[in-house]
């Protein structure tokens, strides 16, 4: 399965938002599928999650542009990973858990997300830093 990097955070803190019922239905559907820890493969274009997302054109998402793409560098960069390289998910979770441990760290990728304060990943990591 294809999943762009930065996805390996929202994955982590999807709680039922997203952009259409669709595209909740959509995700929460991949979201289960990956649970069974299959092979991924690690892009910084369209995935199977924008796959069911009002923005995606076929060609680009049109929401973000190319800072969704600069998303996926940093998330590529911080877990040492290449585009394009294979993965079994949890291997993959597990590395993002390890490299994403500050607020600083994940505002790198989250920081202007309109998700972030609905996202259990974004919300965990900022609840342990103000303990
Ligand atoms: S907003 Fe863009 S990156 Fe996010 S799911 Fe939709 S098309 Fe994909």
């Amino acid at each position: 399965m294809r999943i762009r990097a930065h996805h390996l955070l929202c994955i982590q803190g999807f709680q039922g938002y997203g952009y259409s019922d669709v595209f909740i239905k959509h995700m929460a559907t991949v979201i289960a599928q990956l649970h069974m820890n299959p092979e991924i493969t690690l892009i910084d274009s369209l995935d199977e999650i924008c796959e069911a997302c009002p923005h995606n054109d076929g060609q680009r998402c049109t929401r973000y542009g190319e800072s969704v793409v600069r998303m996926d560098h940093t998330v590529l960069e911080m877990i040492h990973a290449s585009q394009g390289s294979s993965w079994q998910e949890r291997d993959a979770i597990e590395l993002t858990r390890a490299r994403f441990e500050t607020m600083e760290d994940v505002n790198r990728v989250c920081g202007t997300c309109q998700w972030r304060e609905q996202c259990a990943f974004y919300m965990g990591i900022k609840r342990r830093e103000e303990k």
